[in-house]
């Protein structure tokens, strides 16, 4: 039977008169990342979304595959069409559910009518179709709180469509909706899910990642387009800028006392990621980073960071236990690929000794004494190579 995918948002219910733009966001989308996936229809009414195959034999199950991580969607359905007649909406849901109401062992029906000039109300059409799943599946029992399977008829404007019970979205807002931020791609674990959480809220994703060759090799680099890859596959596509760091790095190794080592090289990320995300037209950067994780998120060092920085920094992993960050990473992903062990320019030249309650006072003395860093933070973003990256690319 010809299946099609019915889909509501979730908090674009909220959003009053701005709606049809986000909702029209959400749309497209739905279009990039079915492209390639199924060939379809897609449309709004009644702030449900249709998607309707086109193609012969279409692959519904990788439909859903990628439906599922498209943020703005809060439960979609697969679905079947019946004309608006009860007779036909039996006989179309008898069929369609066959074999999933083989495998329960208790259901309930909903019906919900939008279009009231149907002649039936809904808890008549629940009475007529669930009588009817009954009389032909007896092993089933009906279970109005807590069925295995909750069967749905929609009456809606020009047809009725039959559903088993909703599938979960991926939540969130569209992609798009919320403005440009710039996410500090390290290789690590947390990076890649502050990313995702921050284009779950609707922000498009450009990418930052600081490389230090020879002290990092190509691979490690490889690793963060592949992570950015897996991200993309929520976030959509993501510009990422590779920035050549070692100059800056060797700088400060040679220059500046050891214990102020990583907070004025963070420091220095924020200058050059500021400057990136200025011209990207980005309005924020995000960071993995985490209270208390290592010496330079405690309360003190993260103050010295942001001191530097003039966009917002978004840290929505900030309040997280590791355990808690790992758990969403395995979730979207990305676990995987951060667990690979490759170096990051951050860990190369870490002081054995970091300053755990740096004061901004210190640590802008310590810097003072770094010539050129203005410069080289200035050639450093400008020298930034970008790569762009689609969803599943590596
Ligand atoms: P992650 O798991 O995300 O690497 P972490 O716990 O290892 O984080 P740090 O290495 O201190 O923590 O980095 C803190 C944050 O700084 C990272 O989450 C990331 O946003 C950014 N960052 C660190 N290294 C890099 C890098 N090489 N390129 C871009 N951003 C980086
Ligand atoms: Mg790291």
């Amino acid at each position: 039977m010809k299946e099609i995918l019915l889909i509501k948002n979730g908090e674009l219910a909220l959003k009053g008169l701005n709606r049809s733009t986000f909702e029209d966001m959400l749309i497209k989308n739905l279009r990039r990342k079915l492209s390639g996936i199924l060939e379809c229809d897609i449309s709004k009414s009644q702030s449900t979304i249709y998607v309707v195959p086109t193609e012969e034999d279409p692959d519904m199950d990788a439909a859903v595959e990628a439906v599922s991580k498209v943020f703005g969607i809060a439960r979609f359905s697969r679905a079947v069409v019946a004309p608006k007649n009860m007779q036909q909406i039996i006989e179309v849901s008898g069929k369609y559910l066959k074999d999933q109401l083989a495998e329960v062992k208790t259901f309930k029906v909903e019906a919900k009518r939008a279009d009231k000039n149907f002649p039936l109300k809904s808890p008549e059409i629940s009475r007529e179709l669930g009588g009817y799943l009954l009389k032909n599946n007896p092993h089933l029992k009906v279970d109005v709180h807590d069925p295995d399977i909750c069967v749905t008829v929609e009456v809606r404007e020009k047809y009725a469509y039959i559903h088993g019970t909703q599938l979960f979205g991926a939540g969130g807002m569209p992609v798009g909706t919320a403005g440009r931020a710039a996410i500090l791609l390290s290789g690590g674990i947390d990076s890649p899910v502050a990313a995702y959480m921050m284009a779950k809220r609707g922000v498009n994703l450009v990418g930052i990642h600081f490389a230090s060759p020879p002290y990092t090799s190509q691979r490690a680099e490889q690793k963060v387009h592949e992570l950015a890859s897996e991200v993309a596959e929520y976030a959509g596509r993501i510009p990422l800028f590779v920035v050549p760091f070692t100059e800056i790095q060797e700088h400060i190794k040679d220059d500046c006392p050891e214990e102020y080592f990583t907070i004025i090289m963070r420091r220095c990320m924020m200058r050059v990621s500021e400057a990136i995300a200025r011209q990207q037209k980005c309005g924020a950067l995000i960071t993995g980073e985490s209270l208390g994780q290592v010496a330079s998120q405690t309360m003190n060092a993260l103050q010295c960071t942001d001191a530097v920085a003039h966009l917002p920094i978004f840290r929505p992993a900030i309040g997280m236990d590791k355990a808690e960050i790992i758990e969403i990473s395995r979730k979207i992903g990305t676990f995987e690929t951060s667990i690979e062990p490759y170096e990051d320019c951050c860990t190369v030249f870490t002081p054995k000794h970091p300053r755990l309650r740096p004061t901004l006072e210190e640590v802008e003395k310590a810097e003072a004494g770094l010539t050129g860093l203005d410069d080289m933070v200035a050639r450093a973003a400008e020298g930034a190579r970008l790569v762009v990256i689609d969803p599943g690319a590596y």
